[in-house]
């Protein structure tokens, strides 16, 4: 193991120093020396939200074990999620900076004293709900409702601001303020429960997804209790709903139509999957052309992989200040009118608050089943490794930006805005 030291700046008994890590990586270290005792404090680059709009690449200080189950991981490729826009919006309040993430792996840095079946050294996948493992809702398949990992804001009421679920990672004060993973290091806790060795062969972006995405489009799929031969419409050709048509395909869906109102995704997916499509020009007519394809019926089961932050005309905007909305719950409707009498309606992207007018009556005539939530990733994940591992589906197709940790505003813009053909990014930490 070799360290090579570049000496950037000395002042009194503080020394800045560059080390140059055995990979050949730069790791910027702070070097305080008084007498015989010398301290040293790593200083880690990391993308840190400040406000909406404004998500930077800062240095922060190095993690540090807190608990005995926890593991400090070095990052080796992360990626920023729909869900992370709805910070950089502002959808989701965030008052104090925060380093975001929540779709990471990496290499074991450091592990608490309990931490057994994990060493310094191993590759692995983290899911992005953080769960203890032990508490009844872990215990029963759910660890996005962990009753331990949030303690400030948990409650079985689910309200807006109030009695949230369990944690996520680098995901608001709300969902335990615990900083994320687009960044060098990162703090895994219940390191017990949550990380996932990975095979050796496979490349950081073969695996990558197995954090959030692919099990999210997997759950939407799952939800609908697929038996074969069904259609599947997914609203929204972003990387939620591209990784729900691939999961259509492994449960043996006849027809997967997937809605957006970006052709150049409908493209990308249509060219990787052979999926049909349909342009969103407006609801009425995107259902019409789902019925049309379904014999009249509507599908058997509607995906939302869009949320409440969906494209929005003047009309759209001015109904949601009137009704104090945020955004619109228009593409949940859609799904709803879309859907076949007795079908199911999987509820995957985001919302936040209440919204009036919700047709309960709707829902009720036409005997819809409505699943909705974060994904609980820690359930599947063994089993959509598995996959990826035999070869029976691939994540990395999507990627279209690669970007240093250092460029991460650039990334969140284009992502945002939908530019330079971007459908998904990933961030390597250590690039310069
Ligand atoms: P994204 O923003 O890239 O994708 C959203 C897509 O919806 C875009 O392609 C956009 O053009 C499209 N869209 C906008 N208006 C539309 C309309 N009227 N009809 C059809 N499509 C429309 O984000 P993503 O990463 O794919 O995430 C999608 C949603 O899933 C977000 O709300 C995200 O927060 C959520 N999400 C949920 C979970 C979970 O566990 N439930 C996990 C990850 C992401
Ligand atoms: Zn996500
Ligand atoms: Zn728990």
């Amino acid at each position: 193991m070799f360290y090579v030291a570049y000496f950037n700046h000395t002042s009194g008994s503080i020394r800045i120093i560059t080390l140059i890590n055995p990979k050949g990586n730069p790791e910027v270290c702070f070097i305080i020396q008084y007498h015989q005792i010398t301290l040293k404090y790593k200083i880690m680059k990391a993308a840190v939200f400040h406000a909406p709009g404004k998500i930077t690449c800062d240095t922060v200080d190095d993690p540090v074990i807190q608990d005995q189950n926890d593991i400090i991981l070095k990052v080796t490729s992360t990626a920023i999620c729909g869900s992370d826009l709805h910070m950089y919006s502002g959808g989701l309040p965030q008052l104090r900076p925060m380093v975001m993430g929540h779709e990471f792996m990496g290499i074991v840095e450091e592990t608490g004293k309990n931490i057994t079946h994990l060493k310094v050294g191993d590759r692995v996948v983290v899911p992005f709900p953080i769960a203890c493992g032990g508490c009844y809702f872990c215990q029963h398949g759910l660890p996005v409702a962990c009753e331990n990992s949030n303690p400030d804001h948990y409650g079985p009421e689910g309200g807006i601001l109030t009695e949230k679920g369990g944690a996520l990672f680098g995901y608001t004060d709300l969902y335990g303020g615990y900083s994320g993973g687009q960044a060098q290091y990162v703090r895994v806790p219940y390191a017990h429960f949550g990380p996932r060795k990975v095979a050796e062969g496979l490349t950081d972006e073969q695996v990558l997804f197995l954090t959030d995405i692919f099990p999210t489009g997997y759950t939407g799929v799952m939800w609908g209790e697929l038996k074969g031969g069904e259609t599947v419409a997914i609203f929204g050709a972003g990387p939620v709903g591209s990784m729900s048509v691939k999961s259509a395909i492994l449960h043996n869906a006849k027809k997967v139509i997937v809605i957006d109102t970006l052709q150049y995704r409908l493209d990308q997916i249509k060219n990787l999957t052979g999926c049909e499509t349909i342009l969103w020009e407006d609801a009425k007519s995107t259902i019409e052309q789902i019925r049309d394809m379904t014999e009249g019926r509507g599908a058997d089961l509607c995906i939302d992989a869009v949320g409440f932050e969906p494209e929005r005309d003047l009309l759209d905007r001015a109904k949601a200040v009137i009704n104090f909305e945020k955004g619109s719950i228009k593409v949940l409707e859609a799904c709803m009118s879309a859907v076949r009498r007795g079908g199911t309606v999987s509820i995957l992207g985001v919302y936040p608050v209440n919204y009036d007018n919700f047709k309960l009556g709707q829902i009720f005539d036409k005997g819809i089943t409505l699943k909705a939530g974060q994904a609980p990733v820690h359930p599947i994940i063994d089993k959509l490794m598995k996959y990826v591992e035999n070869g029976e589906v691939k994540l990395d197709d999507i990627i279209t930006h690669r970007l240093a940790l250092d460029e991460v505003a650039k990334g969140y813009e284009i992502f945002d805005k939908k530019e330079d053909g971007c459908v998904k990014v990933v961030l390597d930490p250590w690039k310069v």
